[in-house]
């Protein structure tokens, strides 16, 4: 295949044949095609886009570069979730459980931290013990016995996505709708659920940072999933400030712990909470149980989720679902109770006011660069290096009042001066009152009464 000559097209803003994206793929994957030339065309689909045919022959040209699995021989409607990518994302490690305990079957594959996004991964392998690396069989014998089950994505599933976002990332052209859309869809539809939710991040902290953008994404990929034979609900939620309390993996682990024993943060004398992630979790959770048919609707999928914790099943799942996955729930529940909060340090507000805003990109940025997240995928990762949002947009403050705790976890290095600055300059502070925001901004599609959420 001349490369040149679809580099040449896409520049002038011409339509590539799916041939031409068929041979593109099996180029990537056999390594025929240069990263050079592969990083100027994508490039040049950045500045031009993709059209509905193009992103469709991409995803299905992923999906055939790899391995399709089959969970047909489980119980239960299989369902899945993806998130577009954002800051404090620690949905999955609370919603696989939520799900389990609601009867759904929950097999997911995730993946690690890059740039200012977090990796589900990451955070479940700062549980003492946790193994992320399981066989099919082994993942089989997890579901069977809990229902759910997270692992890392293996090697042989759409390996081209893999090979086409480590360049992505290397060259900032992550961010073009048909690419993130036939990257999500094709490893949603390959990794062979028949229900799958996409969580469509949108704000300050997302890929999509307009409604216009996050709406148009989420019709590409409804419209995606009807060609490809699955069912699919989009949630476009709120990424204009962090979600929840936490930024950094086993901090977000212990802030799930609280959620599911009812608790708020010790740190914060329970004056804050993390309804943002609960109202998420049980919407993402009506969807799925109204496209497979639990629930008549997903505003009533919605209740019947959040109806589930009082009764102890979720928190009694997750730590049945950590166990078959060898994490060590004593160890996890004794550091829960204990937090480090000695390698701490405070940034406190510089004016009173309500906080307006937050730039949630930067303060994803900051986690990453205390050790929570990493650049480039050879980095280590610090799991006690993060960040505790104490005050969140519509917070009432005062000069001098702290508005996150900074933590850098294992590192000697005290944190320096600048981070601290550069945190404070994350949060606008108005002398005005501040509309609360909702974390739940539209779901789709809007038939079947599925855009029909309450609360
Ligand atoms: N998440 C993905 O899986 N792929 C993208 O391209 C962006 C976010």
């Amino acid at each position: 295949m001349e490369l040149l000559s679809l580099i040449r097209a896409k520049r002038r803003g011409a339509e590539l044949s799916t041939t031409d994206i068929q041979q593109l793929v099996t180029g990537i994957v056999d390594h025929s095609v240069a990263d050079s030339q592969l990083a100027a065309l994508l490039m040049a689909i950045c500045y031009e886009g993709l059209s509905y045919q193009e992103t469709f022959a991409l995803t299905r040209a992923f999906i055939d570069s790899g391995v399709t699995l089959d969970w047909s021989h489980l119980p239960g409607p299989v369902v899945d979730k993806h998130s577009t990518g954002g800051v404090d994302d620690k949905l999955s490690l609370l919603l696989m459980p939520w799900l389990a305990a609601a009867g759904l079957t929950a097999p997911k594959m995730s993946g690690r931290s890059l740039g200012h996004t977090g990796g589900t991964i990451d955070k479940l392998e700062s549980i003492p013990g946790f193994n992320v690396n399981l066989t099919g069989a082994q993942m089989a014998e997890v579901i069977n016995d809990v229902g759910c089950c997270v692992v890392a994505q293996g090697a042989d599933l759409v390996p081209a996505d893999k090979i086409v976002y480590a360049l992505r990332d290397a060259t900032d052209t992550v961010d073009e709708l048909g690419l993130i859309a036939a990257s999500v869809i094709s490893k949603k539809v390959a990794a062979g659920a028949d229900y799958i939710v996409l969580d469509v991040k949108c704000g300050s902290g997302a890929f999509f940072t307009s409604l216009a953008r996050a709406r148009k994404f989420a019709q590409v990929a409804l419209r995606l999933g009807r060609d490809l034979g699955k069912q699919i609900g989009c949630v476009i939620s709120n990424m204009d400030q962090p979600l929840g309390r936490t930024i950094g993996n086993i901090l977000e682990v212990h802030e799930v712990l609280d959620i599911l024993n009812g608790q708020q943060l010790d740190i914060l004398n329970g004056q804050q909470t993390s309804e943002d992630v609960v109202e998420l979790c049980a919407t993402l959770g009506g969807v799925l149980l109204a496209l497979s048919g639990k629930a008549a609707n997903a505003s009533l999928g919605r209740q019947a989720m959040l109806d589930l914790p009082k009764t102890g099943a979720v928190g009694e799942r997750f730590e049945r679902w950590i166990a078959a996955q060898r994490g060590d729930v004593a160890q996890l529940n004794a550091q829960a109770s204990t937090p480090n909060t000695t390698r701490q340090v405070s940034v406190q507000a510089t004016r009173s006011g309500v906080v307006a805003g937050m730039n949630t990109r930067k303060i994803g940025e900051i986690a990453r660069r205390l050790g929570a997240g990493r650049l480039t995928k050879d980095d280590r990762i610090d799991p006690w290096a993060g960040i505790l949002c104490v005050k969140k947009v519509g917070d009432t403050v005062e000069a001098g009042e702290v508005l996150a705790y900074l933590f850098q976890g294992s590192s000697s290095e005290p944190i320096p001066k600048e981070l601290l600055a550069e945190y404070q300059q994350t949060i606008t502070i108005s002398s005005y009152g501040v509309e609360l925001p909702q974390v739940v901004l539209e779901v789709l599609p809007p038939n079947r009464g599925l855009s029909v959420i309450g609360g």
